[in-house]
């Protein structure tokens, strides 16, 4: 679907996804993890609908682009070197757009609740007087996953999925008992901001008594064209990590379930050959007929 396909929506009779309404001036939506088609319709007609829009640096320009030329465009994340927006000022640039009267939404990358801070936002914004809601976006695990063809639950081999956060590792989590805790029977992991955490997880978790053979992937630029998929186990995850140079954000899974989705990528393959194979034999017989 092109990005204008989605714009039309707005004025389909048919569609009715609702506005910002007036109580809840501020919509605090998940962009998903890049390819616009991951946007939820809702998020695409409040964004294009938008008198003010915030937004992060994971949001792509394609997902941007939605917004109308007179929307007012505030960029508040992380720009190559430069330091990165305080969470004061954007607390304070929502309510001064919100006071405004304006049409606010706040768009980050994901979905606003998964280690998105949207709700610190939004109690910021009750504490002031004013009423959000939120638009859930499909979180890096869930994006990335589908497309590296990776199931983060599979009979037989994974039963529940956990979400962490690389960057805090907290003393629960330093402790043996902590480790031991993200290593419950069958279960996937998923760690978000912990590529330069790589280290310090794999050793953790084989202390804990994963098995030192536990496959895992590096998901960079997960679901954007220039998507990077880097394979190791907890053993050589440090050095992967160490030898992985990508500008993109950067998803670690980690869990049996990467080897089905390596069986899977091997069968698309044969698939592919085999259908490569019937297409230049079909050339060669009609060639020499
Ligand atoms: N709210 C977001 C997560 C923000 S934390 C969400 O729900 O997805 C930022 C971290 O998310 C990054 O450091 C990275 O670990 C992960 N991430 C986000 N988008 C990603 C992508 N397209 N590919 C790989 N990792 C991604």
């Amino acid at each position: 679907m092109e990005s204008a396909d989605i714009i039309e929506l707005k004025h389909s009779n048919n569609v009715n996804l609702g506005d910002i309404s007036p109580s809840h001036r501020v919509a605090i939506i998940g962009a998903g993890c890049g390819d616009v088609e991951l946007l939820t319709l809702k998020a695409a007609r409040l964004i294009s609908s938008a008198d003010a829009l915030i937004y992060d640096s994971l949001v792509s320009e394609d997902i941007l682009d939605l917004a109308s030329n007179e929307c007012e465009m505030h960029f508040a994340g992380k720009r190559c070197g430069k330091p990165s927006a305080k969470q004061d000022d954007i607390n304070q640039l929502l309510v001064a757009c919100a006071k405004r009267g304006l049409k606010v939404v706040r768009l980050k990358g994901g979905d606003p609740n998964v280690f998105g801070r949207g709700c610190e936002e939004a109690i910021f914004l009750a504490k002031h007087g004013i009423k959000s809601q939120f638009v859930p976006g499909i979180t890096a695990a869930l994006g990335c996953a589908a497309s590296a063809g990776i199931p983060l639950t599979h009979r037989g081999v994974a039963r529940s999925v956990t979400l962490v956060t690389g960057t805090v590792i907290d003393d629960s989590t330093r402790s043996g008992a902590g480790w031991q805790a993200l290593l419950t029977a069958q279960s996937t992991l998923v760690f978000y901001m912990g590529k330069e955490q790589a280290a310090h997880i794999a050793h953790g978790l084989l202390t804990a008594g994963a098995n030192i053979k536990l496959p895992m992937v590096f998901i960079s630029s997960g679901a954007r064209v220039e998507q990077k998929l880097s394979f190791a186990t907890l053993g050589t995850m440090a050095e992967v990590a160490n030898q992985l140079h990508v500008s993109g954000p950067t998803l670690m899974i980690v869990g049996e379930v990467v080897s089905v989705g390596q069986e899977l990528a091997e069968l698309i393959n044969q698939v592919e050959n085999s259908k490569n194979n019937v297409i230049s034999s079909d050339k060669e017989m009609s060639e020499s007929a």
